[in-house]
C-alpha cells in the first residue's frame, strides 16, 4: 500500500493495472508537507473512489518568489507515513525534469480569472498551477480530482480549465480544515512564530464577523468587503494584500450578495503569505 512512485511510466503502469481491474481512480495534488487539510482530501477520495493517488511535488513555475520556493517544506518520508496510514494506493512524486523535460513547451494559460485577487500579487502563477494539474491529469487520468476550498480561486480556475477543455475529470470541492482557535491549516503555517500565529488569527475572525454579518441578512458585498478590510488593515503584524467579494465560480465581483458570494484575504505574516476565505451558497434570495 502507499507504493511510492518516481517517474511517469511508473505510474501510468500502476494505473494500467488498477483501471483494467475495473477501478475508479481519484486523485489529490499536493505540494507535500501534508496536513489535515490534505487528509481531509485523500479520505474524501478515500470514500469515494477505488484507488487513490496522492501527487507530492513542489511545482517550481507556480512560485514567483525564489526564497518562497526554496523555504517551501519538503517532508516526503513524513508524508509516505500519511498517505499509508490513510490508506493511499499511490504517491506520486517526481522530480522537476521528471515534469519538466527539457523538450517541454507548454503553457495553459488562464484568461482574467487568473490576474485578480492572488493572480494579481502572483504573476504567472495559476498559468502554472493549471500546467501542472493538466499534466497530473494526463498521467493519472482520474476519474475524480480533489481541491481544497481553502484555495477557493484555484478551484474556480481548475473548474473553468476542466470544463473549458472538456477534460473528463470530475471536480471535487472539500471544505477548509481549521485548527480549533480557527487558523485555517495551511504547509506554511510551520514558518510562523508564536506571535505571528496568534496575529494570523485575525484573518479567520475577521471572516467570521462578515459571514455574521451575511446570515443576518446584510447583503452589501462592498460594504463588507470594506469592513473586513479595515479591520485587517488595523490588526498588528500583518501586510494585508486584498480583500475581494466575488462570485465564488466566475469570480467577478459581487455588489449587492443574491445567492453566493466567495469572501477572500491574503496577507504577509512574518515570512509567510497566508490566504484565507469563507464561501455561502444558497443564501435566500431577495
Ligand atoms: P497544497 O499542498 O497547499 O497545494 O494543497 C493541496 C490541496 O490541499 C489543495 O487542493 C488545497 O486547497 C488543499 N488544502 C490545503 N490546505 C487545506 C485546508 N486547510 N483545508 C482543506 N483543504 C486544504
Amino acid at each position: 500500500m502507499a507504493v511510492l512512485a518516481k517517474t511517469i511510466a511508473e505510474t501510468r503502469e500502476r494505473l494500467a493495472a488498477a483501471r483494467a481491474a475495473g477501478a475508479t481512480v481519484g486523485l489529490v495534488p499536493t505540494l507535500g508537507a501534508l496536513h489535515a487539510g490534505h487528509v481531509s482530501l485523500i479520505r474524501a477520495a478515500r470514500e469515494e473512489t477505488d484507488f487513490v493517488a496522492v501527487s507530492v511535488f513542489v511545482n517550481p513555475p507556480q512560485f514567483s518568489d525564489r526564497s518562497d520556493l526554496e523555504a517551501y517544506p519538503r517532508t516526503l518520508d513524513a508524508d509516505l507515513d500519511v498517505c499509508r496510514r490513510e490508506r493511499v494506493d499511490l504517491v506520486f512524486a517526481p522530480s522537476a525534469a521528471e515534469m519538466y523535460p527539457d523538450a517541454f513547451g507548454t503553457t495553459v494559460r488562464v484568461g482574467g480569472m487568473g490576474e485578480k485577487m492572488c493572480g494579481a500579487f502572483r504573476p504567472g502563477h495559476f498559468d502554472a498551477v493549471c500546467t501542472v494539474v493538466a499534466e497530473l491529469f494526463g498521467i493519472v487520468r482520474p476519474d475524480v480530482a480533489y481541491f481544497g476550498e481553502k484555495d477557493a480561486q484555484q478551484l474556480a480556475i481548475v473548474r473553468r480549465m476542466t470544463a473549458d477543455l472538456n477534460l473528463p475529470v470530475r471536480i471535487r470541492a472539500c471544505p477548509t480544515v481549521r485548527d480549533p482557535d480557527g487558523l485555517a491549516l495551511s504547509s506554511r503555517n510551520a514558518r510562523l512564530s508564536a506571535d505571528e500565529r496568534r496575529h494570523a488569527l485575525a484573518l479567520g475572525r475577521a471572516l467570521v464577523e462578515a459571514r455574521k454579518r451575511i446570515e443576518a441578512g446584510d447583503r452589501d458585498a462592498r460594504a463588507l468587503a470594506e469592513a473586513v478590510r479595515d479591520r485587517l488593515e488595523a490588526a498588528e503584524g500583518l501586510d494585508l494584500e486584498y480583500v475581494s467579494a466575488v462570485d465564488p465560480d466566475t469570480l467577478e465581483d459581487v455588489d449587492r450578495i443574491r445567492d453566493r458570494i466567495l469572501m477572500a484575504v491574503a496577507a504577509r505574516v512574518g515570512p509567510a503569505r497566508l490566504i484565507d476565505n469563507i464561501v455561502l451558497r444558497n443564501l435566500e434570495a431577495e
